[in-house]
């Protein structure tokens, strides 16, 4: 019997990735082959992005793609919890599941193309971690899905529902299994990863035997031991954030932290009802740099939010030369279909957001650029991203950079026959741009 051919279309945030990385690893231990193209396919997986509006387009694009290459299309993910949407553009989808559907998924690929009968998952070949859609020496652990927040903004509790925590060991299981396969890197994700285990009452767990609470400093602490790369995304500036601070200045986690601050106006932030909110962050930022002084803070930033005046940009504007962040990404407010904040009053003309997207940036621009200036000369450990195909070059990351969103590290004069992607590597910073750096090698530190 011919093995049947499953394709499938990721699209969306990192946590839509391990959603697909899951859905693949299931796909594979039943027997399914996964398809390079959408003619060796028995039938498609798309799994979509419902976040802004730019998102969902792209996702429907997919949709249209997949149907008219292949016509034999499941769709999941975020904007699978609008199926009337998806419906209206491309009536003979077979099956349209929501986030984090896993086993929706699968039983609907069961219905339209049933598994080998004699696969036997103990005898094929599926890697321990699973099946991953980033590069062998880096991965994604999820930890949670969903979030118990209300951001105006945004749709995805609606989506994703509200917090629920995996149990600490199966996350601590997950990295040592990644390890074993070659991870040199784990990033950790959620959409609020310093409510880790809140749901579950810190409930107690077992890792090697020992128990572990399902709460946020004793993951980290646990993660800590594995001797591999750990950095945090999507934490807030809580208190209890203090103490995972104080592993980072110990060396036990990366010293970076990817905090989605969004806005410094106090009352933009009650607007978009961001977590905490009400806290003093820069005091709090000061007492983390005090405490880590390699600390490194990216974030993310929205202008143009309704109802934002110019002495609220300003605000913000001061916020962010006196916060003095590492990396920092910016986004002009567009609507969500769903989301409450579009019914505020006093939305922000397109330009106006516009211009103030410039004037932030120009601002960032200048920090960013005199906190990389301040690298040259240092000597730093950097992870091996890709070598360039042309020129002696390998494209690496320290750990002040995560992968996809912050800046690279340019290693040059490598000898390409001696090192490969992967391998962690000693240099001294030579010189710096906007958003990153160039780098001579000083050794190999391990391959
Ligand atoms: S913290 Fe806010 S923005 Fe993030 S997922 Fe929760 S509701 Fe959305």
């Amino acid at each position: 019997m011919k093995t049947p051919k499953v394709g499938f279309v990721s699209l969306g945030c990192p946590k839509a990735l391990v959603d697909s990385e899951r859905i693949l690893t299931q796909l594979k231990t039943e027997g399914y082959q996964v398809a390079s193209d959408y003619n060796g396919a028995d039938l498609v997986v798309v799994n979509t992005c419902g976040f802004i509006e730019s998102a969902v387009q792209e996702s429907l694009d997919a949709i249209g793609e997949a149907m008219s290459e292949n016509g034999r299309v499941i769709v999941t993910g975020c904007l699978g919890k609008d199926e009337d949407k998806i419906r209206q553009m491309h009536p003979n989808v077979l099956k349209v599941t929501g986030a984090a559907a896993y086993q929706d998924v699968m039983e609907a690929v069961h219905e339209y193309v049933p598994a080998p009968p004699k696969h036997n998952p103990f005898i094929d070949l599926v890697p321990e971690q699973g099946v991953r859609l980033t590069p062998k020496h880096y991965a994604y652990l999820k930890i949670s899905e969903g979030c118990n927040h209300r951001c105006t903004f945004c749709i995805i509790p609606s989506m994703r529902g509200d917090l629920v925590s995996r149990p600490v060991g199966k996350v601590l299981d997950e990295a040592a299994a990644l390890k074993r396969a070659g991870v040199k890197e784990v990033l950790v994700i959620s959409q609020d990863t310093s409510a880790y285990g809140v749901d579950t009452k810190y409930k107690l767990d077992f890792w090697n035997g020992q128990p572990v609470k399902t709460k946020f400093y004793d993951m980290c602490e646990a993660l800590g031991q594995l001797g591999i790369w750990v950095r945090l995304h999507y934490v807030y500036p809580y208190p209890h954030v203090d103490a995972v601070i104080d592993l980072m200045g110990q060396g036990k986690i990366l010293p970076y932290l990817d905090i989605p601050f969004q806005h410094a106006s106090p009352r933009i932030l009650k607007l978009m009802k961001r977590p905490a909110h009400s806290e003093n962050t820069l005091e709090r930022l000061k007492l983390w740099r005090e405490k880590c002084p390699e600390l490194v803070i990216r974030s993310t930033f929205v202008v143009g939010f309704p109802g934002e005046t110019e002495e609220d940009f300003q605000i913000l504007l001061d916020w962010l030369k006196e916060a003095q962040l590492d990396r920092v990404g910016c986004f002009t407010y567009s609507p969500v279909e769903g989301a409450t904040a579009n019914d505020l009053p006093d939305h922000v003309p397109e330009e106006i957001k516009q211009e103030r997207y410039e004037r932030f940036m120009e601002v960032q621009q200048e920090i960013s650029a005199a906190k990389l200036q301040k690298r040259i000369g240092q000597t730093m450990t950097v992870l091996v991203d890709s070598l360039e195909e042309e020129f002696p070059v390998a494209v690496a990351r320290s750990y002040a950079d995560a992968p996809e969103i912050d800046g690279n590290v340019f290693v040059e004069d490598i000898d390409k026959s001696v090192i490969k992607a992967g391998d962690l590597l000693e240099v001294e910073i030579t010189d710096a741009d906007e958003y990153d750096l160039f780098a001579r090698l000083i050794q190999v530190k391990s391959a």
